[in-house]
């Protein structure tokens, strides 16, 4: 559950019986905040989270102290490599050294609760970021640049349909036999998954 608007903290279940006042929520790296409640199931991808408000809350820095002008765009520009694939055990250590300088030294309110969607997902998600780094995997499937598309053999039927709308020629076969993809050369358009007629293609996380 993420409390507290766009720059809230996430919290997990054993938390979620908390009293909610000021410095109950502060000391499980939560606030009140806006008064904001979002509440997720599994089918998320807290790193996903954790990249949208801070790409929310870098877009509504105003510049004037370092910590948070530059401080939040590193991180997002982390995130994004993360959720991306291209994340690193490093860049994780980086992420949550950033976060908390940023708390610390920015000027005003903002800047010293935008880390808070981050740091709350490390501590609580920490898994999930390593499956994302270590084994570039995204358990939920939300992140795009991680997800394989798949053709069942037991459901195509051969009609070359898939290879025909692949814009990278990533998929082979013969006609009327089970085609394949080759996953070092898909792009994730998802097009050959939107063009097959008997559903043979999924994706896979
Ligand atoms: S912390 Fe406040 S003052 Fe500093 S850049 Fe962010 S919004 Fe501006
Ligand atoms: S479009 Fe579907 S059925 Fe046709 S070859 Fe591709 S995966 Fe097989
Ligand atoms: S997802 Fe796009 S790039 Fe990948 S195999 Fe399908 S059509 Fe080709």
């Amino acid at each position: 559950m993420q409390i507290g608007g766009p720059s809230g903290g996430c919290l997990i279940t054993k938390d979620l019986d908390v009293k909610l006042d000021f410095d109950s929520l502060k000391k499980l790296g939560a606030m009140i905040g806006s008064g904001g409640l979002v509440v997720m199931d599994e089918n998320t991808c807290m790193v996903e989270v954790a990249r949208f408000f801070m790409n929310f809350t870098q877009n509504e820095s105003c510049g004037k102290c370092v910590p948070c002008r530059e401080g939040t765009r590193r991180m997002l520009e982390i995130l994004e490599d993360i959720v991306a694939g291209k994340g690193t055990l490093e860049q994780l250590d980086i992420l949550q050294e950033l976060g908390e300088a940023i708390t610390d030294t920015a000027l005003c309110g903002l800047g010293k609760s935008a880390a808070l969607p981050v740091l709350s997902t490390l501590k609580n998600f920490r898994e999930e970021y390593l499956d994302h780094v270590v084994n570039k995997r995204c358990r939920t499937g939300n992140c795009q640049a991680l997800r394989r598309y798949v053709i069942d053999p037991s459901k195509c039927k051969g009609c070359s349909k898939c290879a025909r709308n692949c814009p990278v020629s990533a998929i082979t076969g013969k006609v009327k036999e089970p085609f394949t993809i080759d996953a070092t050369k898909c792009i994730k358009c998802g097009a050959c998954m939107d063009n097959c007629p008997f559903g043979a293609i999924h994706t896979e996380s």
